[in-house]
């Protein structure tokens, strides 16, 4: 599969196939790069509980707003905990967590909505953004899933909630964005005896393999990916990046890599009303 995510500007890359479908649908992943953060956060940290400068975290969203020609005031944001709680979002949702964190829809990390000119937003620095979309329904949502939020099926909570809405899981696209890849992920027995209790207990070398006793590699994008096939996601609707935040330096944040100083990037979907 070629790359979907496709860097467009130096500070985002967009998930190509899907906007080429749709010309009235924004989705991608930001970057580190060309912000106004400093030290850790340089540059384009766009996280606002990581201890930088509010007022620099500010700029940096004022300045993907004007690249991404979506107007901040229509973004909404999460106060996010790594759970598997999900969100319908509404137009009084705008604004919500966008320069002040207390003001975060609480305590979420999957949000969905069929509002058109609502940007929706998560913040990562490693874990998985996964993205939905159904065209006929114009049903858009984002999750964001490290290994908590993925061994508690985030993403088939999301599913769950959008048949519960009357759409067909046919109808539903996911894509699952870049994070950090069992390249440079290991994990020990807490986290891989709940993975198997999901997928079973023998290896799966797309998903992970034991590197030593009790250590291994996991590949929290495959894993996410082979959780939303068991819930009758089609295959041929699932695209997968092949970045990696950790090995990819000069694009990224990786919170594992930067020994958990550093800043966040950005997952964001949104439709427009057609002109
Ligand atoms: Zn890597």
């Amino acid at each position: 599969m070629t790359e979907p995510f496709k860097l467009e500007k130096e500070s985002y890359l967009s998930i190509i196939p899907w906007e080429n479908e749709n010309s009235t649908l924004t989705v991608g992943f930001s970057t580190k790069n060309g912000g106004f953060s400093q030290g850790y956060f340089s540059s384009l940290n766009l996280g606002l509980h990581v201890n930088d400068s509010d007022e620099d975290v500010k700029k940096n969203k004022e300045a993907l707003s004007t690249q991404l020609q979506w107007d901040t005031k229509d973004w909404v944001a999460c106060e996010q905990i790594h759970s598997n709680n999900i969100v319908k979002v509404h137009a009084q949702h705008k604004g919500s967590g966008l320069f002040n964190y207390s003001s975060s829809i609480k305590g979420t990390d999957g949000i969905y909505t069929k509002k058109k000119n609502i940007l929706l937003t998560l913040c990562y620095a490693d874990c998985v953004p996964i993205y939905f979309w159904s065209e006929p329904d114009e049903m858009i949502g984002v999750a964001h899933a490290g290994w908590k939020g993925t061994v508690n099926e985030i993403g088939k909570k999301m599913i769950e909630a959008w048949l519960e809405e009357g759409i067909k899981v046919e109808n539903i696209k996911v894509a699952i964005g870049p994070a950090i890849s069992s390249c440079c992920y290991v994990v020990n027995d807490y986290v891989m005896d709940k993975v198997k209790q999901l997928i079973g207990d023998k290896p799966v070398d797309s998903i992970w393999s034991e590197i030593e006793t009790g250590q291994y590699k996991l590949h929290l994008q495959r894993l996410n990916e082979a959780l939303l096939l068991q819930v009758g996601i089609k295959k041929e609707n699932i695209i997968v990046s092949s970045y990696c935040t950790s090995c990819n330096d000069d694009l990224f944040f990786s919170h594992r890599r930067d020994e958990g100083k550093t800043g966040r990037m950005l997952s964001f979907i949104g439709l427009k009303e057609e002109q």
